[in-house]
């Protein structure tokens, strides 16, 4: 089946939720890239289930997109299905005297910390200063101020778009999800579609004072813009920050993307930036820092459409050379 033809199976079981050659960069942080073959929004988990059917069978290469703040999609665009959640995929369930909060795949990780602060569920703070998804955080195990996903998560429900018939949401704890330094093994084909973390019972006022304090602290730290983040993942032991500025790449420009003065492992896009300014930017200081310190610095970023699909036919994100 071809993309045209899944876009137009597509139409007829979601009418009103698929765009044909749809502009993705909105939808990213770093507000730069070409579009998406086919986009889909998917606001419940009937209309998951009967992607999933559409799906199986011609396995496109699939690209969830959360808040998009650790994406960078190619000039060229990804020629896939791109797969938004919405609706029902916002709600965030708390139960403050389990100190347990649930919530759908596309809330806002800022939204879920506040909301867990006002009810006294402390531990969750440290997801105010990552503005990404819970699903996003689920499959980065994104973390930061000493903690990471994987230490409040207690499981998270998926779905495999390419298991046909069988689709089904199935529960996962937090074991069986191999999460380790801003790695799962959920791949480009699952959704994350809930997760439900678990928090320690807190006083409101130290829950918000710590929210404010992540909040000055990344204000003081780290740039604002065009950007999704830090690229590189730390090396073992080290900073990929630390190795940048080292090597002497502040300000270094490529283009309309220049790596960040206030945080060298943030690339931030300008106004005419295009994505590949940015992708030739990351191939630049990876050489350099290898040049510099035979560290070969490995992407956090997830870069879309840069290199063909892989064996799955599904992920359609750049190799990294470990
Ligand atoms: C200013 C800034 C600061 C940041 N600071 C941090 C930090 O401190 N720590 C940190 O870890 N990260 C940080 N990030 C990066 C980013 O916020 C995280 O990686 C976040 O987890 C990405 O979530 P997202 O929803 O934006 O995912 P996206 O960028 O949309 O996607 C990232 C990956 O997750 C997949 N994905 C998204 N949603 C789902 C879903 N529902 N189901 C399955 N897969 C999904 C995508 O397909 C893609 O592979 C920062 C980014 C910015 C812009």
């Amino acid at each position: 089946m071809s993309l045209d033809d899944v876009a137009t199976a597509l139409e007829d079981h979601l009418p009103g939720r698929v765009w044909r050659d749809a502009s993705v960069a909105e939808l990213t942080t770093y507000r730069v890239g070409g579009p998406a073959a086919v986009l889909v929004r998917v606001g419940d988990e009937a209309a998951l289930l009967t992607l999933a059917s559409v799906l199986a069978c011609s396995r496109p290469p699939i690209l969830l997109v959360g808040r998009g703040s650790n994406l960078l999609i190619a000039e060229a665009g990804f020629h896939g299905v791109a797969v938004v959640l919405d609706d029902d995929f916002t709600a965030i369930d708390i139960d403050p005297d389990a100190h347990r909060v649930r919530a759908g795949g596309a809330v806002p990780l800022p939204m879920l910390a506040r909301r867990a602060a006002a009810v006294g569920v402390g531990g969750l703070e440290f997801f105010v200063g990552i503005p990404g998804s819970v699903g996003g955080a689920v499959r980065m195990n994104a973390g930061g101020h000493g903690r990471e996903t994987a230490d409040v998560l207690h499981r998270a429900w998926v779905l495999d778009l390419f298991a046909g018939s069988d689709a089904a949401v199935e529960v996962r704890d937090v074991g069986a999800l191999d999460l380790s330094y801003r790695h799962s093994n959920v791949d480009a084909a699952h959704v994350v579609v809930r997760a439900e973390f678990v928090g320690e019972s807190d006083d409101v006022a130290v829950c918000e004072d710590r929210i404010a304090e992540i909040v000055r602290w990344r204000r003081e730290h780290q740039p604002g813009g065009s950007n999704a983040g830090s690229v590189f993942r730390n090396p073992p032991g080290d900073s990929a920050g630390r190795l940048i500025d080292e090597a002497g790449l502040k300000g270094l420009r490529i283009g309309g993307a220049v790596v960040s003065e206030k945080h060298a492992n943030f690339f931030q896009a300008e106004a005419d930036a295009t994505a590949d300014d940015v992708a030739r930017l990351v191939d630049t200081v990876r050489a350099r820092v290898a040049d510099a310190t035979g560290v070969q610095l490995v992407t956090e970023l997830r870069m879309i459409g840069f290199d063909e699909p892989d064996h799955r036919g599904s992920l359609n994100e750049r190799k990294d050379t470990r």
